[in-house]
């Protein structure tokens, strides 16, 4: 029976799939993406729908959801002598369609150091390496030490180790293989991962370093210094939906991808032409040497202009674009759509958007920036059936 991706995406948007598979195991994903693949059916995996924005034409092809859930420690467990093995490491192997929040949740009570200020956010646990999903200084290359996926192109079950999956900022060598190609969907398909954690002392003493300022002053500790595990989830947890960015049903400000955009990243020069108070942190260099800094998207956003809450009145679809309407079948945004009301980064849809009413503001948005501060805006959710 086929579903709307409204129903399947944290936005709430996107049109029915031809076909879906609700894959309870691993074995059920591949071998649903092995026969479309076989077919030459498009194909899309589908974990929270966190981080997926579909055509409200739909997908002319097969959705897998992967529905497989567990945790299993595979190094590092034994504690049976009752001894104190605080600072010991603990390999977890979590499958591909678990609730990444649940498992951090399971990591903290069970007094594993290592993902809590990654709390919160939506989504699968199979998902978070493919755009090496990061917060509050942490990301989850830090922790990974390998996945298994299903290689599509050697039609085989491998093993990729972090530096197989080069990761970026918001990026791997997954995600480059969709952007690369213009493919719905990755040559690998995740289907558990595997995270290198230690273990907190048997007094709840912290493990990991707090390595973002504004948590560090909540938390009421040093930058680079160290908090209890539950603490550190319980403060990041109250950031996070202070900003509309842990999902609630009854919160239209949390129906989106969360960032909308990433940080731009720009050579350092750039940070000249901005007005004073830009933020920009430094970010390596380019290939040829150049320095890079990385620029605040949410700052260049409101500066140009969008502050939160901000939305639009029925606009005409935009020319040569997806022939959109707004769900009224009349204009677009329409005040369906607007920027979040608690965080200038996320394009939300305030109950009864289409996608092409919530890609209306974000183009809006993005042309803004660069109209104001000559800087692209990069999209950081998966587009699929239309564009930006
Ligand atoms: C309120 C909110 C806050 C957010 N905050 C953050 C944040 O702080 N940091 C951050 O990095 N992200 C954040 N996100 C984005 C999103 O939650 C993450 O990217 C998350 O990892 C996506 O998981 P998902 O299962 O929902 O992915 P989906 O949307 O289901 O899929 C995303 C992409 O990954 C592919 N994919 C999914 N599962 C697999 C798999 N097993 N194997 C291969 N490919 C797969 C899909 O095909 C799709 O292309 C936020 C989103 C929301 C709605």
């Amino acid at each position: 029976m086929s579903e709307r991706l409204a129903e399947h995406t944290t936005t709430r948007v996107g049109g029915p799939a031809r076909a879906w598979v609700t894959a309870r195991t691993e074995a059920e994903a591949v071998e649903a993406v092995r026969a479309a693949d076989a077919a030459g059916e498009p194909v899309i995996v589908l974990g929270g729908g966190s981080n997926t924005l579909m055509a409200d034409a739909g997908f002319p092809g097969t959705v897998v959801r992967l529905a497989f859930d567990g945790i299993e420690v595979l190094d590092g467990g034994a504690d049976a002598d009752g001894g104190d093995h605080a600072g010991e490491a603990v390999v977890v192997r979590i499958a591909a369609g678990h609730p990444w929040d649940d498992a951090v949740a399971w990591t903290v009570e069970h007094g594993l150091g290592g993902i809590e200020a990654l709390s919160g956010i939506p989504g699968s646990a199979g998902a978070t390496p493919v755009q090496n999903v990061g917060a509050y200084g942490a990301d989850v290359s830090q922790v990974l030490v390998s996945l298994r996926a299903w290689d599509r192109e050697a039609g085989a079950v491998v093993e990729l180790t972090t530096a197989d999956l080069a990761f970026g900022y918001r990026d791997s060598v997954i995600k480059r293989s969709m952007l690369e190609t213009g493919a719905p969907s990755p040559r690998w398909i995740v289907l558990s991962i595997d995270l290198r954690l230690r273990r907190a002392s048997a007094a709840a003493e912290p493990t990991a370093p707090v390595r973002y300022g504004q948590l560090a002053s909540a938390l009421d500790v040093e930058e680079g210094t160290h908090a209890p595990l539950a603490v550190v989830r319980r403060e990041v947890l109250a950031l996070r939906a202070a900003k509309g960015m842990v999902s609630d049903p009854d919160d239209p400000d949390t129906w989106s991808t969360g960032s909308y955009f990433t940080n731009p990243i720009v050579p350092a020069a750039v940070r000249a032409t901005l007005p004073e108070g830009a933020p920009a942190f430094a970010a390596g260099h380019a290939e040829d040497g150049t320095p890079l800094v990385k620029l605040s998207a949410a700052w260049l956003i409101d500066h140009a202009g969008f502050a939160k809450g901000f939305g639009l009145p029925d606009v005409a679809p935009r020319e040569g674009g997806p022939d959109g309407r707004g769900a009224d079948g009349a204009g677009l945004a329409g005040g369906r759509a607007s920027v979040s009301t608690k965080h200038t980064l996320a394009m939300t849809n305030r109950g009864d958007a289409s996608t092409e009413d919530v890609l209306t503001i974000a183009r809006t948005v993005r042309d803004g920036v660069k109209a104001r501060f000559g800087v692209d805006l990069h999209p950081e959710p998966m587009i699929i059936g239309t564009s930006l």
